[in-house]
């Protein structure tokens, strides 16, 4: 009985050996991020979620990868894209001039702008209101960028831009320059804040790759065509973001 039970475990082991050499083969793909951009990516419970995870997750499939998701600071994403620690960095990233030195970008798939958030009461109702304030941004941000040519403006600097928005509802700083989406969605879930009326720029979010990578690129872009054709990236934007 004893030697029944061994040859049949044997057996087993094996066998399962031999569907898992199967099992390590699928490649991989990793997405650098910054889960702290709603709703483009965040943490919900024990996972990240979001606009761009599902764009991600159908690249992969595009790819017939299975996606990875690397959660870092911002202002990694571009440098683990570099050294090719991720392979593609989806974080809500604007194309900039600066940033294609560095990187290669795909096709846009959304548009966005910068916009400012200040509390309720404040006098600031224009961007040209932010001379000599000072500006909570999120480090390497296009925010912090823009931050950067506010005359005689102070930029205090955030890992998180949940973190800048804080720092406002102490009243630390004066304004948050910040994207569109999360800064309603930071405003939806504080009280005492709005966001200004007029907005600061237009930009074009896009997924950045290494420099040279175009197989890869190639089929992002193709992933992001089937998706805007099909109507699903549609769909994925209105699960995340509510008609107003
Ligand atoms: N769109 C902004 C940028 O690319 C912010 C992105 C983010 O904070 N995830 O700099």
């Amino acid at each position: 009985m004893k030697k029944v039970v061994s040859v049949l475990l044997t057996v087993l082991m094996t066998g399962t050996l031999l569907v898992c050499t199967g099992c390590g083969a699928k490649k991989q793909l990793v997405m650098a991020t910054n889960a702290e951009f709603p709703p483009y990516e965040y943490h919900e419970g024990e996972n990240i979620v979001g606009i761009d995870v599902e764009i991600a997750q159908a690249i992969a499939d595009e790819v017939g990868a299975e996606l990875v998701i690397e959660d870092m600071a911002f202002d990694s994403i571009l440098t683990a894209v570099q050294s090719g620690k991720a392979d593609m960095g989806i974080a809500g990233l604007t194309i900039t001039e600066d940033r294609l030195q560095n990187v290669d970008f795909s096709n846009s798939y959304a548009i966005a702008t910068q916009v400012i958030i200040v509390n309720q009461d404040s006098a600031i109702d224009d961007p040209d209101d932010l001379g000599g304030k000072t500006i909570g941004v999120q480090l390497g941000t296009t925010g912090d960028i823009y931050a950067e040519d506010i005359e005689d403006a102070t930029i205090e600097r955030y890992n998180k831009g949940f973190e800048a928005v804080q720092a406002l509802l102490q009243n630390k700083v004066d304004a948050v320059i910040i994207d569109n989406e999360p800064a309603k969605v930071f405003v939806e879930q504080n009280e005492g804040i709005r966001i200004v009326d007029k907005e600061f720029t237009v930009e074009e979010y896009a997924i950045a790759v290494k420099k040279g990578n175009s197989d890869l690129l190639e089929k992002v872009n193709k992933a992001i065509e089937k998706l805007q054709e099909s109507g699903k990236l549609q769909e994925i934007v209105d699960k995340y973001i509510k008609a107003e």
